[in-house]
C-alpha cells in the first residue's frame, strides 16, 4: 500500500524521469495576481509562463501545489472527494510537449505505475477534440467505447487569454459506491465515479471579441488530487480514511470522546474539522493573517467553521493548536514552514480561537431566539440587520448564519445585510474623520497654546476646545 507522502513523491519523480524539473510548492498566496485571492490549481504559480509574459526558464515542470478551493467548502465531508485544502500533482509544458506526449504518459502512470486496472477507467474529452480522443484510443490502447464526450471539458483562466480543451481520467469505484439512479454515470454528482485528474491542452488563445486563434506556443497543465489518488490507492471509501487524514480524524474523535464511523452527523463534523484545521495550518503557515477582508476572511471563515462543529462534537475547550500538532507531525517534513512558522501559527490560532469561542454560545443563543421568533410569525428569512448583529457583535461570519438557518429550511435576507454593512461602514468612516479632524484640531491647538497664539478653526470647533 502507498502511503500519501510515497504517492506525492511517485508522481514527482515519473515525470523528472521525462525531463520535468521538479519545484516545491508555491504559497497559498498567488504571487503578482490579483485575479486570484487563492492558489486555487497547480498552474496558478505558472501563469506568466503560459501567457508568456515571462520567458519559461526551463521547457517542463513537476509539482505538488498547495491548493484552496472555497467554493468546495460546503462539500466538505459530503462528499467523499472535496477538500478546502488539498494537494494538486501536476506536470506543465511550457510550449514544449503537447497531446501526444501527456496523453500515453498519463495512461502509463495510472495503469502501469500505480496499476489501475483499464477496465476501471474512464476518459472525457472535449467533443470537437477528435485528436485528444484518437491519441486516447491509438497512442493509449483506450477502448473507445470508454471515452466519453463532455462538453464542459473546456478550460479558460478568465474571458480572455489562453484556454484550451481538457481530458480528465475517471476510476469506477464500483456500482456500490453509486447513488443507485438508472442514469447513474460519469460525472454523475454521488461518489461512485471518481474524477482522479484533469489534463489542460493550452492550445488557443482567446482575444476580446471570442474569437479562439491557435497559439504558437502550446501548453500543458495537469492536476490530480493527491488526497484522491490516496484514497484509490489505499483501498478506502473516502479521502478521510486515507493516511493524509485518517490520524487527524482519529484525534479529533478522542478529544471529543466519540468513535470515527458510529454516527454519520458525527462523522461529517469530524471530518469538516480535520479539513478546516488542516486548511487553516497551511494558511497561516504561509503568512495569512486572519482579518475581515479578502483571504484573511477567507481564513477566519474556516477557522470559525470548526470552532463550530467542534462544538457540535461537544469539544468545548480550546483544540486548534492540539490539532495542529498531529497536522505538524505528519506533514512538516514535506512542508517545512509549518515548523518554521510555527509561532506565527499557534499564536493566531489561539487568539482567534479564544476570540470566538468567547462569543459563541451566546451568538448561537441569540440565533435560535430569533430562529424561533421567525418560526412562530410563520417567516422563513432572517433580517439583515440581525445577521449583520451577530457578525458585528458575536463574530459570525454571515455565511456560517446562513448555513446554520438553512439547517432549518431558512435564510438570511442578504441584501438587507449588504445594506447594513455598508450603512456600518460609512457610519464608522464618518467617525474616524471626526476623530481625525478633532485630534488634528487638539494637537493645533496644543501648538498654538505652546506658541501663545489662539487660532480660528471655525466655530463647530468651540466644544473641541473646551474638551481638552
Ligand atoms: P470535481 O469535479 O470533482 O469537483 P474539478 O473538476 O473541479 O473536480 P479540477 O479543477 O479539474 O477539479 O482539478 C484537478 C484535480 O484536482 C481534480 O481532478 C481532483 O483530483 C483534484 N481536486 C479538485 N478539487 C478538489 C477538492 N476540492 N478537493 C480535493 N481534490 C480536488
Ligand atoms: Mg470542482
Ligand atoms: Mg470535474
Ligand atoms: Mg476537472
Amino acid at each position: 500500500m502507498y502511503t500519501g507522502n510515497e504517492l506525492r513523491d511517485m508522481f514527482r519523480k515519473f515525470f523528472e524521469e521525462r525531463g520535468h524539473k521538479i519545484l516545491p510548492s508555491a504559497s497559498l498566496i498567488p504571487k503578482d495576481d490579483p485575479t486570484l485571492l487563492l492558489t486555487v490549481a497547480g498552474m496558478v504559480p505558472f501563469k506568466p509562463y503560459f501567457q508568456r509574459r515571462v520567458e519559461p526558464p526551463f521547457p517542463r515542470a513537476t509539482t505538488a501545489q498547495k491548493c484552496v478551493r472555497t467554493p468546495d467548502l460546503e462539500e466538505v465531508g459530503k462528499t467523499a472527494r472535496h477538500h478546502t485544502y488539498f494537494e494538486m500533482l501536476g506536470n506543465f509544458s511550457f510550449g514544449d510537449y503537447f497531446k501526444k506526449e501527456v496523453i500515453p504518459w498519463a495512461w502509463e502512470y495510472v495503469t502501469q505505475v500505480l496499476k489501475i486496472p483499464a477496465e476501471k477507467l474512464w476518459i472525457t474529452v472535449y467533443p470537437e477534440d477528435d485528436e485528444a480522443r484518437q491519441l486516447w484510443i491509438e497512442k493509449a490502447g483506450v477502448k473507445p467505447e470508454r471515452i466519453i464526450g463532455d462538453p464542459e471539458n473546456f478550460w479558460a483562466a478568465g474571458p480572455t487569454g489562453p484556454c484550451g480543451p481538457c481530458s480528465e481520467i475517471y476510476v469506477d469505484l464500483g456500482e456500490t459506491r453509486g447513488c443507485g439512479r438508472p442514469e447513474c454515470a460519469v460525472g454523475c454528482d454521488c461518489d461512485r465515479f471518481l474524477e482522479i485528474w484533469n489534463l489542460v491542452f493550452m492550445q488557443y488563445n482567446r482575444d476580446e471579441a471570442g474569437v479562439l486563434t491557435p497559439l504558437p506556443k502550446q501548453n500543458i497543465d495537469t492536476g490530480m488530487g493527491l488526497e484522491r489518488i490516496a484514497s484509490v490507492m489505499q483501498g478506502v471509501e473516502t479521502n478521510f480514511d486515507t493516511d493524509l487524514f485518517r490520524p487527524i480524524i482519529d484525534f479529533v474523535a478522542d478529544l471529543a470522546g466519540i468513535k470515527y464511523k458510529e454516527n454519520p452527523k458525527n462523522d461529517l463534523a469530524l471530518k469538516v474539522v480535520a479539513d478546516h484545521v488542516r486548511a487553516i495550518s497551511f494558511m497561516l503557515a504561509d503568512g495569512i493573517r486572519p482579518n475581515n477582508e479578502g483571504r484573511g476572511y477567507v481564513l477566519r471563515r474556516i477557522l470559525r467553521r470548526a470552532v463550530r462543529y467542534a462544538k457540535l462534537l461537544g469539544i468545548d475547550k480550546p483544540f486548534l493548536e492540539s490539532v495542529f500538532r498531529i497536522i505538524q507531525r505528519d506533514y512538516a517534513q514535506a512542508y517545512p514552514e509549518l515548523k518554521d512558522n510555527e509561532n506565527f501559527i499557534i499564536n493566531h490560532l489561539n487568539l482567534e480561537e479564544k476570540n470566538f469561542q468567547a462569543t459563541l454560545d451566546q451568538g448561537t443563543q441569540m440565533l435560535q431566539e430569533k430562529v424561533r421568533e421567525l418560526v412562530e410569525k410563520g417567516e422563513t428569512v432572517l433580517g439583515g440587520s440581525d445577521a449583520f448583529y451577530l457578525y458585528e457583535t458575536y463574530g459570525f461570519p454571515v455565511e456560517l448564519t446562513e448555513e446554520i438557518l438553512a439547517e432549518q429550511g431558512l435564510s438570511v435576507d442578504m441584501p438587507s445585510f449588504q445594506a447594513s454593512a455598508e450603512e456600518h461602514r460609512q457610519r464608522a468612516k464618518e467617525q474616524s474623520q471626526q476623530m481625525r479632524a478633532a485630534a488634528e484640531s487638539a494637537d493645533l491647538i496644543q501648538r498654538a497654546k505652546a506658541l501663545g497664539v489662539t487660532p480660528f478653526l471655525g466655530y463647530h470647533q468651540v466644544s473641541c476646545e473646551a474638551k481638552i
